[in-house]
């Protein structure tokens, strides 16, 4: 049998199991111990050595271990108990005093990656175990204990974030066993941005960032809004300025051109050549636009005002559209359209005879004038009931050229004219006033088209809905003026 000693190899003389569970091994280079796990060389001084045959090792029941040399081997012994000449014998009883460990080195908080070297050493009160015959065990966070060894130190890598406990414990030669082992603690920094400070800084960073974009999108969100208020604003005075200039014009104009058409009117009663007829005809019809244009646009200054004058009558309203129509006659025939009024029942109600007559001439002229050669302006009157309330409904229909559904949404839009309209005259404010007119009188205007199914000849159909139960401004006290009558 061979035992392992200081790495080498010599040839046992006896082995001895203690009582406490641990065994003796003496061969030539000593005496080691050994502990179930690691092996102790010099576990006892060094000149102890059992190379010979009848050496032998001996524990008796006070604890005390006998070790017995031959002569020649032995050297002058501390205790000699028996000496005979050829034997010695060393009675050893060893001291019970355990080491102190103390950690020497370490640090309180370990930053990232969790690397850290730990020191430790142990003072042997009697001084029986040389330092560097003390053995050392330690333990991480209550985990098992490492083996013994003679190692003062250790690197400990990687170690989690948090907080982390080490013990060293230290083992004299005689395997007293430090009953207190030395307790650090210190911290691993978890890494920064797990850290508190950081999360919170980043979280007050990034809301920080949050309200600031918030504020740039508000803050040009309204500028955004400001200019279009301000263009819209822009927009709504320069349209006033238009409608102010034109309709100061056109108070200007009505004068003359009545001054004009006065005279127009006689000389065409009384004119029988039939080439100054016509020239005095044409020269009529263009100052009735004139005349007509500007009170349009007066119309537009006294409904923005509020000072269009509403009051509603109630009669027959046939005879009033029959005679707004039947002046339309004259254009007609010069533009060879068939302009026709149909009724088929008189009804009374009450209604607004001058506003409704500018609606009708509104929308029979521009029937006319949108209709070719050869086609047909049909004004209907009736009267209807919608959602339980009588309402008057007239509709003018021609076999003109139509309106294309993209351009319909638009044609209600005040200056607005269909772009291949616009070799026929206009000023697009036609519509735009009758449909303020109609809302005026709290009705309704609806336009649609192709109405025929002759493309050559879609025709356009405006229809008008007005309530004839008195829901205009005023009803009230016509009302009551024609109860009481
Ligand atoms: P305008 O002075 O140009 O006639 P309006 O406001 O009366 O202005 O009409 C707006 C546009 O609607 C016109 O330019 C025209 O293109 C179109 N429109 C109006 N009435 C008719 C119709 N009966 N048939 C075809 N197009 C029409």
């Amino acid at each position: 049998m061979a035992v392992r000693h200081a790495g080498v190899f010599t040839h046992l003389s006896d082995l001895l199991a203690l009582r406490d569970g641990t065994l003796l091994a003496s061969s030539g280079s000593g005496i080691s111990r050994f502990d179930g796990t690691t092996w102790t060389t010099h576990a006892y001084p060094e000149w102890w050595t059992m190379c010979r045959r009848r050496s032998g090792m001996f524990q008796s029941v006070d604890g005390s271990i006998w070790f017995n040399f031959e002569e020649e081997e032995a050297q002058p012994a501390q205790l000699i108990l028996n000496q005979t000449e050829r034997f010695r014998t060393i009675r050893h009883r060893a001291e019970t005093t355990p080491p102190d460990t103390r950690i020497t080195l370490h640090l309180k908080r370990v930053a990232q990656p969790g690397n850290t070297h730990i020191s430790w050493s142990a003072h042997d009160p009697w001084g029986d175990s040389p330092s560097e015959e003390i053995q050392y065990s330690w333990r991480l966070n209550d985990e098992e204990w490492s083996a013994y060894s003679h190692d003062t130190s250790r690197t400990f890598l990687n170690l989690p974030s948090g907080s982390h406990a080490l013990e060293v414990r230290a083992r004299d030669r005689s395997f007293n066993v430090d009953p207190v082992p030395d307790r650090i603690v210190f911290t691993v920094i978890p890494p920064i941005w797990v850290q508190t400070w950081f999360i919170a800084l980043f979280a007050s960073f990034s809301a920080l960032i949050v309200v600031l974009v918030w504020l740039y999108v508000r803050a040009r969100e309204r500028h955004l809004l400001e200019q279009q208020r301000a263009r819209e604003e822009h927009l709504k005075e320069v349209d006033q300025m238009k409608t102010s200039f034109f309709t100061n014009i056109s108070h200007e104009l009505r004068t003359p051109v009545t001054l004009i058409s006065g005279p127009l009117k006689r000389l065409l009663e009384t004119e029988s050549d039939e080439q100054k007829r016509t020239l005095l005809s044409m020269a009529l019809r263009n100052a009735t636009r004139v005349w007509t244009l500007a009170t349009q646009l007066l119309d537009f200054r006294r409904l923005e005002q509020g000072q269009m004058e509403v009051v509603p009558v109630y009669g027959h309203v046939a005879p009033h559209v029959s005679e707004t129509v039947g002046l339309f006659q004259e254009m007609a025939r010069t533009n060879r359209v068939e302009c026709r009024f149909v009724c088929e029942e008189e009804f009374e109600g009450w209604f607004v005879p001058e506003t409704l007559k500018k609606i009708v001439q509104n929308l029979v002229g521009n029937a006319i004038k949108y209709t070719a050669p050869d086609g047909e302006v049909t004004t209907v009157l009736s009267d209807t009931v919608v959602a339980g309330e009588r309402m008057l409904m007239l509709a003018v229909e021609d076999t003109g050229s139509g309106i294309a559904p993209e351009y319909l949404p638009r044609i209600f839009d005040r200056f607005y004219r269909i772009p291949e309209e616009s070799i026929v005259d206009g000023s697009g404010i036609g519509l735009n006033l009758t449909k303020e007119l109609v809302d005026l009188l709290g009705g309704s205007l609806q336009a649609e088209s192709p109405i025929h199914d002759d493309p050559s000849r879609p025709g356009a159909r405006f229809t008008v809905m007005l309530p004839l139960d008195g829901s205009a401004p005023g009803e009230d006290e016509e009302r009551r003026g024609r109860d009481d009558g």
